[in-house]
Formats: structure tokens, C-alpha cells, sequence
């Protein structure tokens, strides 16, 4: 499985994001510490970020290894972003490599969207034909690589076009696919002010207050495959879950059928208290789907 990564707060350089940290997303590629599937995370990697005053996202991707790209440290030295999304890929059977593969995905010229899919899903070139059928097939075309998480971009920007917001979006596709094709679906959504996320089979943990608050102002937050250190104050989002952040506000988790309750108590990864959630369904790693949640029922992380 990939590991992924969004954050939103003050501005921070890539590299203070996604380097400098001791378990950062950079070392993730090689030594990732929470991984279920796949080993390491060499098959591709892609940053988007956001520059001020403009709400289209820059990307940066290859199709190999982020530690052996040769553009990529310096570009991470001298950029400083509010708004970021980093994945590095672990590519699945059946998926297409190269730098089209590889999160972040983006909308059109003019759209603000980032995505990324950790994940796989099973035969999905034969099983998806209900969903893909709905599918304009401009967007089908405009899908940037053979590859089920292409396939997934595709399935949420139509919905982003039709007006759904970013939440509901990954929601209503993880449900749609969910019914028809077994598969791990966590998927992270950004357009440089929000972002969504679902924890749908693999890790999934928030932490609110990176980088340590300077002062009064805007609080980051990170939401990402795993803790990139063992500061307190990282949260495990349970499986089968929602959650979604705006700028200086507190995320909030939801189960994928419920309503929407806030991230509160905070508690440090691995504490001994067990995983945000974990005690409220089951243990938060029953797998994709089977968290047995009910509607309405308290899941604060
Ligand atoms: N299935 C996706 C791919 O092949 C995501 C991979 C992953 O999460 N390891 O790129």
C-alpha cells in the first residue's frame, strides 16, 4: 500500500513536511512502520501544493523513487506551502507505472483538486462497469493512467462537478464501489482550504497542532497514512470512517452511513490506551466495510 499525506495550516516548507520529520513521508518510502501490504513505496511519488493567491495546485511526480528523483530536494528546500498533498506509491497487480500513476491526481486546468488512493481494488477492470458507465467519456479519457486509483479520481471529480461536497464525494464512491469489488479504500481529497479523507481498510491518523503553534495563529493540521513522529497528539481515525478538516478548524469523523460527530480527546498513537475508536467498533482494523458501526453512534477520535 502507498502511504499519503495532506496538510493545511501555516506556511511550512516541503521539507520541513515531508523530510525533516524522523518517520517523515520521505522516509516512508523506504521504511514505512504501520504498512500492511507491500513492503516499500518505490514505485512512484507526487507532491501538490498550493502557492499563495492561487487556488490551482502545482504538482511534482516521478515513477520511481522519491529518493532518487533528482529535482525533488531542492524543490522541497525553497517551497513553502499552506496546503499540501504527498503520496509515495507502492503500485498494485494489474496497475500501470510511471509518473501518470502516481498521486496526486488533479482536475482540469482550473480546478483546485488534489487526490490520492491508498489502496487496491480487486478485478476492478471487469466490475466496475456500472459506476464507470455513468462517466461522461471526456472524463474517461481524461483519466491519467490504467490504474484503479485513476479509476477512483474519475469517480469522485464527477461527483465534485455535480456539486457534492468533498465528504460526501468519498463517501458516496467508497459505497458504490464497496457493493461490487472487494478492495482497501482510503482516500485523501484536498482543494488547498479543506480536506476529506476515508479510512477504508488500512491506517488512517489526524493530528491537529503541527507544526507547534508559534503563536496565535492559524493551527495546522495533518492527516496522514501514519505518524510521521511520536509527538503526542496523533489520533487514529477508525476504520470504516470519514473525516473531514477545513483551515484552523478541528476535523470531524463520521462512519461512512452516520452523522457527523467531532475529533476530541486527544490521545497519543500507540499510548497504550488503544486506537481513538478502537473500543467503540471492534478494534478500527476489522477490515474494509466491516466495522458494524451503527448509524448515530459516537466515533470522536
Ligand atoms: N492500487 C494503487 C496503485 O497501484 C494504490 C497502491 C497502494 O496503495 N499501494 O497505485
Amino acid at each position: 500500500m502507498c502511504r499519503h499525506l495532506a496538510f493545511l495550516g501555516p506556511p511550512v516548507t516541503l521539507r520541513a513536511l515531508l523530510v525533516e520529520p524522523p518517520w517523515g513521508l520521505y522516509r516512508q518510502a523506504w521504511a514505512p512502520r504501520m504498512q500492511r501490504h507491500g513492503t516499500v513505496n518505490a514505485d512512484g511519488f507526487g507532491v501538490g501544493w498550493y502557492a499563495p493567491g492561487d487556488p490551482v495546485p502545482a504538482r511534482l511526480r516521478g515513477g520511481g523513487p522519491i529518493w532518487g528523483d533528482p529535482s525533488f530536494a531542492d524543490v522541497a528546500r525553497v517551497t513553502r506551502s499552506g496546503a499540501v498533498l504527498a503520496a509515495v506509491r507502492s503500485a498494485t497487480a494489474g496497475n500501470a507505472g510511471g509518473p501518470g500513476a502516481a498521486a496526486p491526481f488533479a482536475g482540469g486546468p482550473d480546478e483546485p483538486w488534489l487526490f490520492s488512493h491508498n489502496g487496491a481494488l480487486t478485478d476492478w477492470g471487469r466490475s466496475l462497469d456500472g459506476p464507470a458507465g455513468a462517466l461522461p467519456v471526456a472524463a474517461l479519457l481524461a483519466l491519467e493512467a490504467r490504474c484503479d486509483s485513476a479509476l477512483l479520481w474519475g469517480l469522485v471529480l464527477h461527483r465534485l462537478r455535480g456539486g457534492a461536497e468533498p465528504g460526501e464525494a468519498l463517501t458516496e464512491v467508497v459505497r458504490e464501489v464497496a457493493e461490487r469489488v472487494p478492495g482497501r479504500m482510503n482516500l485523501l481529497l484536498t482543494d488547498g482550504r479543506t480536506v476529506a479523507a476515508t479510512a477504508w481498510g488500512d491506517t488512517l491518523f489526524v493530528r491537529r497542532g503541527w507544526p507547534p503553534p508559534a503563536g496565535p495563529g492559524p493551527v495546522g493540521t495533518v492527516i496522514a497514512s501514519e505518524p510521521f513522529d511520536d509527538a503526542p497528539g496523533w489520533e487514529e481515525v477508525p476504520d470504516g470512517s470519514v473525516v473531514t478538516a477545513a483551515a484552523g478548524d478541528a476535523p470531524r469523523v463520521r462512519p461512512i452511513t452516520a452523522t457527523t460527530v467531532p475529533v476530541r480527546n486527544a490521545r497519543p498513537a500507540g499510548s497504550g490506551g488503544g486506537t481513538a475508536g478502537a473500543g467503540r467498533d471492534g478494534g478500527g482494523g476489522g477490515g474494509a466495510g466491516r466495522s458494524g458501526r451503527r448509524d448515530g453512534e459516537d466515533v470522536s477520535a
